[in-house]
């Protein structure tokens, strides 16, 4: 795609602010792991990084060239045809909330989708790290984030947000994916206050469990509200319990790059482990809003 000036632009702006800012985040998040560790580590450090990592540079070259120019560019398609927010005369603060709101709502409902069939085909490459940690949140094929483009740009555009609100929240949604997947023991108190908002280690760790009903639960990026709204919210699972991965693909051997690239075209596994049986974890004590340690 061949970017307009203006995009590039932005791009550019993009780039001098998102790139310093995601750097000191993914520092602070890596040290807050490494010195005060939730979960235990099934696989060292020095086996899973390289994977992860060489799958997420594809991913991240990916996107700033392709997810990114796309979507700036619909964005400012939506603001010359005055579509959605563009028609209203909407205070700023209000514009504003309203967009962000719609950015997350759109990465919310996303995030439900790839967790149907066909789409699980690219996001179970995500889900199937043995351990969450840091670089868990970088570990995405780059089929997910090609086939997001239609999606996140479209509703996004036909929405009327701005191109500025969007790269804004982008790099609020990057933060977001390198704190919740990190391996950063809170103190639960304050664990649970910043809960009331936002989405924390733990919450986003039991969405990486091998229980399925605890993988469709705590689908927000940012924002707690939507899990809560669409009765997706479960927080009574104490991390020490959970076993982290997809028990269809429990073999630390298929971890590797080359398979990983491959694996959206094998045939999708059923919820099972290879000897048939299924993931069960006995009904929480506790209402189901109350997160544990
Ligand atoms: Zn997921």
């Amino acid at each position: 795609m061949s970017a307009s000036p203006r995009v590039s632009t932005l791009l550019r702006r993009f780039d001098r602010w998102a790139t310093p800012v995601l750097a000191v985040v993914a520092v602070a998040v890596f040290v807050g792991e490494v010195v005060r560790p939730l979960r235990r580590r099934t696989r060292p450090r020095g086996k899973r990084w390289p994977v992860n990592v060489g799958l997420a540079a594809p991913s991240l070259v990916g996107m700033r060239l392709t997810l990114l120019p796309a979507m700036v560019g619909l964005t400012q398609l939506a603001a010359r045809q005055r579509w959605g927010l563009h028609r209203l005369r909407l205070p700023e603060p209000v514009r504003l909330l309203a967009e962000l709101l719609v950015l997350d709502y759109v990465a919310y409902s996303w995030h439900r989708l790839l967790h149907a069939p066909f789409l699980w085909r690219f996001h179970r490459v995500h889900h199937i790290d043995l351990d969450m940690d840091l670089s868990t949140g970088w570990r995405f094929h780059a089929g997910e984030m090609l086939a997001s483009i239609p999606y996140r740009g479209g509703v996004t555009a036909l929405v009327g947000v701005r191109p500025g609100t969007l790269l804004a929240y982008e790099v609020v949604f990057e933060a977001c994916t390198a704190f919740h997947h990190s391996n950063w023991r809170l103190p639960i108190t304050l664990e649970r206050r910043l809960t009331h908002f936002f989405v924390t280690p733990r919450v986003h760790g039991i969405h990486h469990s091998v229980v399925h009903r605890e993988t469709q639960s705590n689908f927000g990026v940012v924002l707690t509200l939507w899990d809560r709204l669409h009765r997706t919210w479960r927080v009574n699972v104490p991390q020490q319990e959970l076993t982290i991965g997809v028990p269809a693909h429990p073999d630390p051997a298929e971890d590797t790059v080359s398979h990983l690239l491959r694996l959206p075209l094998e045939p999708l596994r059923p919820w099972a482990r290879p000897n048939g049986s299924v993931p069960e974890r006995a009904p929480q004590p506790g209402p189901i809003s109350r997160l544990v340690e």
